[in-house]
């Protein structure tokens, strides 16, 4: 990864973090390689890319991630994205407070996710994005099949229906949320 993030193409750290959902690496084994992840970005001084899941029943996950965050994290300022977010409302206010951009992908369009578009509803527009997570988790009426890039648009749609905005500006807001993170100007959205 060291390697990897010595190129200047490479803009990210990611994606890294926990997830005790899928039965892989011990708790304690992805805790210890995510803080070498953690050293490895500071010192390349690149913003995280973070998957967070946890069992079925609850938040323990998140609160291993934020523990870890707040420790050897937060104060290098280089923020990250919740990548894929589906935590509840105290998982979004902490990843805000320690300025994560939070990132919706096409289970925000599916019908049992009402807790999660409430959660999308109360954001502020500078602190989101949206994302495909392809080939997974294809948007609406899709969902099940291989997804594609340009369905983000309905992620997007949905998005915008939560914050009472137009989608064009939900375009908007996520490509500048985009270049202000990664300090990039591509010129788009203009
Ligand atoms: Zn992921």
């Amino acid at each position: 990864m060291d390697g990897l993030l010595a190129e200047p193409e490479v803009i990210a750290c990611g994606e890294i973090g926990l997830d005790y959902y899928h039965e892989g690496a011990a708790k304690d084994v992805q805790r210890s390689g995510l803080l070498k992840q953690l050293e490895i970005a500071a010192a390349r001084k690149r913003p995280i890319l973070i998957h967070c899941r946890g069992t079925q029943e609850g938040m323990d996950a998140w609160d291993d991630l934020f523990a870890v965050l707040e420790e050897h994290w937060s104060r290098t300022g280089l923020g990250g994205v919740m990548h894929c977010f589906g935590g509840g409302w105290e998982q979004a206010r902490r990843s805000l407070e320690m300025g994560f951009l939070i990132s919706f992908a096409g289970n925000l369009t599916y019908p049992k996710a009402q807790p999660l578009r409430d959660v999308a509803a109360k954001l502020p527009l500078d602190r989101i994005l949206v994302e495909t997570d392809a080939p997974w988790l294809a948007p609406m009426p899709d969902r099940g099949k291989r997804n594609e890039p340009a369905w983000v648009a309905r992620t997007a749609e949905t998005l915008a229906a939560q914050l009472g905005v137009e989608p064009a500006e939900i375009a908007l807001a996520t490509t500048k949320n985009f270049e202000r993170l990664f300090g990039l100007k591509s010129g788009m959205g203009n």
